[in-house]
């Protein structure tokens, strides 16, 4: 987005706009009106998913000998979220507009009419305060309640019979898969400290206000990576993970730098047992920064709460030292779907009336598109197809054969294709093809049989 030229950076309304039309984000159930916020990607979202993964998992699990990556259920024991201090705290302040009863967040709305920049770590009082003394009104402008506590966990029940016994919560962080995996990890890989847990996986939460397209859903996914340490090594690890983390964006990702900037909590606003907290922000163009992933540095609360809660005993013994501790924990924990909507707005560019994803390879849904010049000349069309069908086997290739190859190459522009492959009367003559670049617009002919090099050459 540093080449950006608008004014503000690009709008939400152009990059909704986009992933529905091409198939990269479809609202849920659609055709019913849409639902409360939910989204499905589709054939091109989906597809960006995986490579995003692709990229996450290269960087943070298989290029390093210290992580291992499970996946857990979404259903975890109830006790769990007792012990996680979910059920008695994960909460937002809630406020009820007195004429059309719509709920909104406290703390949204105190930061939205710039009362304060953060507001939430505001208690009841305080919040009730606040209202009174601004006279801060609803968005449409009525008088609001009193502010009150919601919990955001997302219950249901499990079983024949719908009473107490038999309430369950979905995952209202993914990462506490991690924290109670810890024992079986350990045992099963006989790893030493310091070592990773990643993870990418769903979570879902009561979110009182959903707004900005998937940036706040009721249900997305989050990755993560919790790292095990000793205790006395925590405030270094803490620091290499923050490096790591701006690394990830700027380098695995290919952010710019300055789209990328870095906001630590105030002692109050976090949990009263994390040493420090940090949250990465991105520019999501009109909307400015935001968070995309919280870096914690966590102590050894999460496993000593699970080891009260279970009565499983969850220390490591340091063969070293001969002594038995709990570990400490530093937490990476990013939400997918903004790190897709951030790669969205991040590569997003006009040149003209031409929208052009500037993607790198290794991110672009398809790796290169063929095409035959012409589409009613059977011999073209012939070859064009054997072309496709080799390459197809190796790497995602699209196929177009509409309108005239001006059409195509903004088409595919615009689903952020970096390759345009154009069989012409010359590669039934000689054997090889035009090559189009997205970026430079420069075309090159190459040997049909080197294709497959030149396409698995830029993936590097
Ligand atoms: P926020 O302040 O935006 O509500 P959070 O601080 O509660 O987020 P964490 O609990 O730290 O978020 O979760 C880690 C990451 O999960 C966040 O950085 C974000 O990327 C993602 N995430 C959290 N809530 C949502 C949501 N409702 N929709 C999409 N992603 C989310």
């Amino acid at each position: 987005m540093a080449d950006q030229q608008q004014q503000g950076g690009v709008s939400m309304e152009k990059i909704v706009s986009l992933c529905r039309r091409r198939g990269f984000v479809f609202p849920s159930s659609e055709i019913y009106g849409g639902f409360a916020a939910t989204y499905d990607f589709g054939p091109l979202g989906f597809l960006l998913k995986k490579n995003i993964e692709k990229v996450w998992r290269a960087w943070n699990v298989e290029s390093r000998d210290d992580m291992v990556e499970i996946e857990g259920a979404i259903f975890m024991h109830p006790k769990v979220w007792e012990a996680s201090g979910h059920v008695g705290g994960f909460s937002d302040l809630l406020v009820e507009d007195l004429v059309t009863h719509k709920r909104y967040r406290a703390d949204h709305l105190i930061e939205d009419a710039k009362i304060l920049e953060n507001a939430g770590a505001l208690k009841v009082e305080e919040v009730d305060t606040i209202i009174k003394e601004h006279n801060l009104k609803s968005p449409d402008g009525n008088p609001l309640s009193p502010a009150k506590r919601f919990n955001l966990l997302v219950k249901t029940h499990l079983g024949p019979v719908e009473d107490e016994a038999s309430v369950v919560y979905l995952k209202g962080e993914s990462c506490q898969n991690i924290y109670v995996d810890w024992k079986p990890v350990l045992e099963t890989t006989h790893r030493k400290l310091p070592f990773g847990i990643a993870q990418i996986g769903k979570a879902f939460r009561n979110e009182i206000t959903v707004k900005n397209f998937i940036f706040r859903t009721r249900e997305f996914e989050q990755m993560d990576v919790q790292y095990f340490c000793k205790p006395d090594e925590a405030d270094q690890w803490y620091e290499y993970w923050k490096k790591n983390r701006q690394d990830f964006y700027t380098q695995a990702m290919g952010f710019s730098p300055d789209d990328i900037k870095w906001r630590q909590h105030d002692p109050d606003e976090r949990a009263f047992y994390a040493k420090d907290a940090w949250d990465v922000q991105y520019k999501f163009g009109e909307i400015g920064f935001q968070e995309v992933e919280g870096v914690h540095h966590r102590g050894n609360y999460d496993l000593t709460q699970h080891q009260k809660f279970s009565g499983t005993d969850l220390s490591y013994f340091d063969e070293a030292s001969g002594e038995r501790f709990l570990p400490y924990i530093i937490e990476c924990s990013g939400g997918f779907n903004r790190l897709f909507l951030a790669s969205m707005f991040e590569f997003y560019r006009e040149d003209g009336d031409r929208k052009i994803l500037g993607f790198p390879p290794k991110l672009a849904p398809y790796k290169a598109a063929v095409f035959p010049l012409l589409r009613n000349k059977e011999d073209l069309v012939k070859k064009a197809r054997e072309v496709y069908e080799g390459l197809h086997k190796k790497f995602m290739v699209a196929w177009d054969d509409r309108g005239n190859i001006g059409k195509r190459y903004y088409s595919q522009d615009e689903i952020g294709t970096p390759y345009c492959i154009t069989i012409d009367f010359d590669t039934l003559e000689k054997g090889d093809v035009t090559v189009r670049d997205r970026d430079t617009a420069a075309q090159e002919r190459v040997k049909i049989e080197d294709l497959e090099a030149f396409i698995a050459k830029k993936l590097e």
